[in-house]
């Protein structure tokens, strides 16, 4: 493979694991400005129907796991 930025052919493939379903972590003043009734909307319109359909279709949610192919220019770091 060529590098796309350089031209070069010094280039290496790496696999890259992606996981999806990351939580992802909020500071104090997004808590108090917005995670308080963010968690209540959210728990409100997302977790009650989430049940339901747990209960009902009784599919559970998991962690996906997706490799990439990721290619490394090792002449000027470039990856795509
Ligand atoms: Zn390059």
């Amino acid at each position: 493979m060529k590098c796309p930025k350089c031209g070069s052919d010094n280039t290496n493939i790496q696999v890259v694991n992606e996981q999806k379903l990351v939580t992802k972590h909020h500071g104090v003043i997004w808590w108090l400005c917005i995670g308080w009734w963010w968690i209540f909307v959210k728990w409100l319109f997302l977790t009650i129907p989430a049940l339901l359909a747990a209960i009902f279709i009784g599919k559970r949610k998991k962690i996906k796991n997706i490799q990439k192919s990721m290619h490394v220019c090792q002449n000027c770091g470039n990856t795509w």
